[in-house]
């Protein structure tokens, strides 16, 4: 592994690395989770999973798709490129040797405690009654969530939230190596959450204090509820947490 990362890091620039890097793993994580989505509605035996009964049009992914990209494009690479500068002068270390997993597991716990308070008290101020009608009325477009409508959001929401994402970064300054298995974990926590199956070998149903997809679906249905992404905690916590009924065909529970 070591050898492979340094083959990898050897001959790269700062803006490769810092920029380019987690810019195309983010990516790709997000086209092929989508897609593996996509492709989880094609099966009818998974439709007792699905958490609501309506299966979206093929011409809304591809509408999904180029308003995502286009979006990325004005907000979310910028934001990575912006950010890669104090990434280096922060001063995280490419070098070998990588960090142990143990070192990687804690960081990524902290970085989704932080990523989810930023999250969560952003995404309340995205549903003041200006901010609901000019930014977050996009990503409320879909009552019925799916995989690549993560990413369906308006630009300036997209900068907002998605701050949250880098801002454990620069508290923490980890390993590259951990910032990139960060932003791999992010996109796949923020699809799943979008999927619209509600699976019974799911992690929340292990690990009960994290979001499920049943529970970020009620907030598409509800809006005023369930704002968090990562942990049920902060809605528990401060009243704007709907956890009835939760589950495949819910739809219509209160
Ligand atoms: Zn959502
Ligand atoms: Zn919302």
């Amino acid at each position: 592994m070591e050898t492979l990362w340094q083959t990898l890091i050897s001959g790269s620039s700062d803006f490769t690395l810092y920029a380019l890097w987690p810019t195309i793993v983010v990516n790709i994580t997000w086209l092929l989770s989508g897609l593996f989505c996509l492709w989880l509605d094609s099966i009818p035996s998974l439709r007792k999973y699905k958490i609501q009964h309506h299966v979206n049009e093929t011409v809304e992914f591809w509408r999904v798709i180029r308003h995502s990209v286009r979006n990325k494009l004005i907000s979310e690479i910028p934001l990575t490129f912006g950010s890669y500068p104090f990434f280096v002068w922060l001063g995280i270390s490419k070098d070998l040797p990588l960090p142990s997993i143990t070192t990687v597991l804690l960081t990524l716990a902290f970085c989704l405690v932080v990523e989810d308070a930023w999250h969560y008290f952003a995404h309340r101020t995205l549903h003041t009654r200006w901010a609901m009608d000019k930014i977050h009325y996009l990503h409320h477009h879909y009552m019925t969530p799916f995989g690549m409508a993560s990413s369906y959001a308006h630009p300036l929401e997209t900068l907002f939230t998605g701050f949250g994402t880098v801002l454990p970064m620069l508290i923490l300054r980890p390993h590259l190596f951990t910032l990139l298995v960060w932003v791999v974990t992010k996109q796949l926590q923020a699809t799943a959450v979008h999927c619209g199956y509600e699976f019974p070998w799911r992690p929340s149903r292990f690990l009960p204090f994290l979001v499920s997809a049943s529970f970020h679906d009620r907030h598409h249905r509800r809006f005023n509820r369930n704002f968090a992404p990562n942990f049920v905690w902060l809605d528990r916590l401060l009243g704007t947490a709907d956890e009835k009924n939760l589950g495949p065909r819910a739809a219509k529970a209160k």
